[in-house]
């Protein structure tokens, strides 16, 4: 059950965080009276605080009181499981709970694009926006990424399409929320701790399409078994994408090219070699964006110039530049081991490895067969280079890049050979030499950019 409009009502929103704050203030500006509840006290409380009032906004921290179910509708932030006592009462007295993506949506006046799946949501997002504003229009990028939806309404009169990062969090309190456009990158297990079971899960991420019509577009992964057994429930317009086999309709790679059949013609779009964004997966998200830009009538042409102009997400393994035949990447978000054994497996090309920061606990002996594999040098630095010079040093070669940053890199290019790749994934916080891991990658950039051929 959700409300029609939420306007001149009495709404509480649950979870004081990004979304949560942005929907509270969207709320107000169309003249309903909203309660701001936290079970804790929000980071910068004084300073929110003094906004709120000044919006009208009312507040409650340190947990949920009565005052919530007075409410015609509570707003859920996707932080807040759905079984907390709070939401479980407010459902018991019949009290619509809906997630801010669909308030937002109950009011965006462009067409949307909504994209979800296990892993590769944030990459595909900004794709996808990309290929359309390259092309000359004016895509909104929100969501669970960057700016909540709603926190963006004042773009909206000029935004021509809403590309949006749609977490299953957010999908579980939809009500209206329709997109033309919506896409399931892949299932696999995450977040059981959320859900009841493995189904629960991958229905939550199939509610995408449930109001979608044979009007829309429904793109999804080819190559997901967990996908298939649900294809038959969604009524939009089905558009696979694979990286495994030929397809007879939507888009695939083969020989190395990503290629498109619409019409039962078959047309390449792009050699993969021109992709910046390394690793088989990165093709998979590409596809599917190719299929998004398609769906809004982008020409091959300007497909294929988008995906060749695209460099990544900032920091996540983001292709910074080529340089005698060798190239970089910044993957400074790389905070931990897991991401950096992500960004090792990305790559076909031998790596000199940047890494190294500030860390406790981390051990690098796991990584150990991938560095083998995949590394030819590593360059340590910051607190942990000499841990990390005892750990890694059995299976790869490590050199001391000191404290020092622009000799780590500069030391990185003078090792480098052509054909290589120099990728800072750090596996470590940042805070020894860097203010955060954003200035960490904009310091390698610099630098990266300032080297001379
Ligand atoms: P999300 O927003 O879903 O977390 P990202 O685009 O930020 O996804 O990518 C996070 C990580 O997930 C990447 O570093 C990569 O290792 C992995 N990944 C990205 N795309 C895919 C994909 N299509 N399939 C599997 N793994 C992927």
């Amino acid at each position: 059950m959700s409300l029609l409009t939420f306007e001149n009502k009495k709404i509480a929103v649950i979870g004081a965080a990004r979304s949560g704050i942005a929907v509270s203030f969207f709320l107000a500006s169309k003249g309903n009276q909203v309660l701001l509840s936290d079970m804790k006290t929000p980071e910068g409380a004084p300073d929110l605080e003094q906004k709120l009032m000044a919006a009208g906004i009312s507040w409650e921290w340190n947990g949920h009181t009565d005052r919530v179910f007075g409410s015609e509708a509570l707003v859920i932030s996707p932080g807040v499981p759905g079984n907390v006592p709070v939401i479980v009462s407010a459902q018991e007295k019949g009290i619509p709970v809906v997630s801010e993506i669909e308030v937002g949506f109950t009011y965006f006046p462009a067409p949307v694009i909504a994209i979800t799946g296990t892993n590769g949501k944030t990459t595909t997002t900004y794709l996808t926006g990309h290929l359309l504003a390259s092309a000359g229009k004016n895509p909104l990028i929100a969501g669970n990424t960057g700016t909540a939806f709603t926190g963006t309404s004042e773009t909206w009169p000029v935004i021509t399409h809403g590309v949006l990062e749609t977490s299953s969090f957010q999908l579980d309190h939809i009500s209206r929320f329709h997109p033309s456009v919506s896409m399931i990158l892949n299932i696999t297990p995450d977040h059981l701790d959320r859900y009841k079971t493995f189904n629960h899960y991958a229905r939550s991420k199939f509610r995408i399409t449930e109001n979608q019509t044979e009007k829309d577009i429904f793109i999804y992964n080819a190559d997901d078994e967990i996908i298939t057994p649900y294809l038959n429930e969604v009524k939009a317009q089905k558009w696979p994408f694979s990286v495994k086999k030929p397809l007879h309709f939507g888009a695939w790679l083969e020989d190395d090219q990503l290629v498109l059949q619409m019409n039962g013609k078959k047309e390449v779009i792009l050699d993969r070699k021109e992709l910046a964004i390394p690793g088989i997966h990165n093709v998979a998200n590409a596809l599917a964006a190719v299929l998004a830009a398609k769906s809004q009538g982008l020409s091959n042409d300007q497909i294929a110039v988008g995906l060749s102009s695209f460099t990544g997400v900032e920091h996540r393994i983001e292709f910074v530049r080529e340089l005698n035949g060798v190239r970089y990447y910044n993957d400074s978000k790389a905070t931990n081991v897991d991401s950096l054994k992500v960004a090792l497996t990305a790559f076909d090309q031998p790596i000199i490895l940047i890494a190294g920061g500030r860390e406790h606990g981390n051990t690098y002996k796991d990584v150990g067969d991938l560095l083998k594999k995949q590394v030819r040098l590593v360059i340590a630095i910051g607190e942990t280079a000499e841990k990390i010079q005892r750990d890694m040093h059995p299976y790869v070669k490590v050199l001391p890049g000191s404290l020092d940053f622009a000799y780590a890199v500069n030391l990185a290019r003078n090792e480098a050979k052509p054909g290589e790749v120099v990728l800072l994934s750090p596996a470590c916080k940042s805070f020894d030499m860097f203010r955060d891991y954003e200035d960490r990658g904009r310091q390698f950039k610099h630098l990266v950019n300032g080297l001379q051929s």
